[in-house]
Formats: structure tokens, C-alpha cells, sequence
């Protein structure tokens, strides 16, 4: 099993467009084609694709990229792999798949001095039912594809719904 999911292999969002699969696959592929990675070596030193540019480190092979390319590009293979993805960060403590998860701006959280935020659940009202410290954006938050915002999934701990908090790294 691979630790990376099929859209982090293309380097994509869960709710890429079927072009945006089909432009993620051919550059990977072309980042990570031997011949290329020789000719390109300059070229690549000037880009920040770090996940593909090193053989012997990469985790990514060219069957990787494809296998991701042929279950996300068909729709009905896709939706399957969703479900299993969305089991499988369920079980980790995540819940990837952002249809239906609101997104709330960090600027709606209470702050404090302890570095702490705070905000009461929109469902089920319960005061503070989501609550993480600075550290906690650090660590489990992603950036936002081709942009600078960044994303944290984090579940109220008295009904388990399930935000994205939204925030700019300073
Ligand atoms: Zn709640």
C-alpha cells in the first residue's frame, strides 16, 4: 500500500477536474521519465517539484502515476477510490474528502494567550466543541492548491462534525 493517495501522487486536489488529471499525469510523467531528469537537470533545479526530481529517494514510480491516472480518470473507479480514501483518514482520525465540509476562517475562532482557538460548534451549539492550539495548524494543516491559504480538517468533540478551518501562514 502506498502512503501517498492517488491525488497526492498527481499532485492534485480531491476535486480536480477530469482535465486537471489529465495535465497532472503528463507532467508527472515527463518529471519523472529518466531521460528527462538528465536533459532537465537545470531546468528542474529551478522548479520546486521535489517529489519526483530524485530517483533514489522517490517513493513515486512511473506505475504509481499511472495507476493513480487510470482510477481517478474514470469516474466510477474514482468515486470507489473516494470511499475508500475517506475510510481509510477516517480511521487515521482525518476526514479528506472536502465535499459538504464548511470551511470557517480562522478569523471567526476566539483566541487566547496561550496561543489557543475556540469556537462553538454550528451544529450542535456545544461551546467550544472545536478547540486546537497553534501547533496543531502546523502540524495537520496542508496548503491549498495554487494558493496561499492553508487548510485544517478538525472534527467538533461533542457531535463529530467535521470543519475545514481556513488561515494564512505568517
Ligand atoms: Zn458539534
Amino acid at each position: 500500500m502506498s502512503l501517498l493517495s492517488h491525488y497526492e501522487i498527481l499532485g492534485i486536489d480531491s476535486d480536480a477536474t477530469e482535465s486537471d488529471i489529465k495535465r497532472a499525469y503528463k507532467e508527472k510523467l515527463l518529471a519523472i521519465h529518466p531521460d528527462k531528469i538528465k536533459n532537465n537537470a537545470k531546468a528542474k533545479a529551478n522548479t520546486n517539484e521535489n517529489i519526483t526530481g530524485n530517483e533514489n529517494k522517490s517513493p513515486i514510480s512511473v506505475n504509481h502515476i499511472q495507476d493513480a491516472y487510470k482510477i481517478l480518470v474514470d469516474s466510477k473507479s474514482r468515486q470507489q477510490y473516494d470511499k475508500e480514501l475517506e475510510e481509510q483518514f477516517k480511521k487515521m482520525g482525518f476526514f479528506n474528502n472536502g465535499d459538504g465540509v464548511e470551511e470557517i476562517s480562522l478569523d471567526e475562532f476566539e483566541w487566547n494567550e496561550k496561543n489557543e482557538y475556540r469556537l462553538n460548534c454550528p451544529r450542535c451549539k456545544q461551546v467550544d466543541g472545536f478547540e486546537f492550539d497553534e501547533d496543531a495548524l502546523e502540524e495537520y494543516g496542508y496548503q491549498k492548491r495554487d494558493s496561499c491559504e492553508y487548510l485544517m480538517m478538525i472534527q467538533c468533540n461533542s457531535c463529530s462534525l467535521w470543519i475545514k478551518v481556513a488561515y494564512e501562514m505568517v
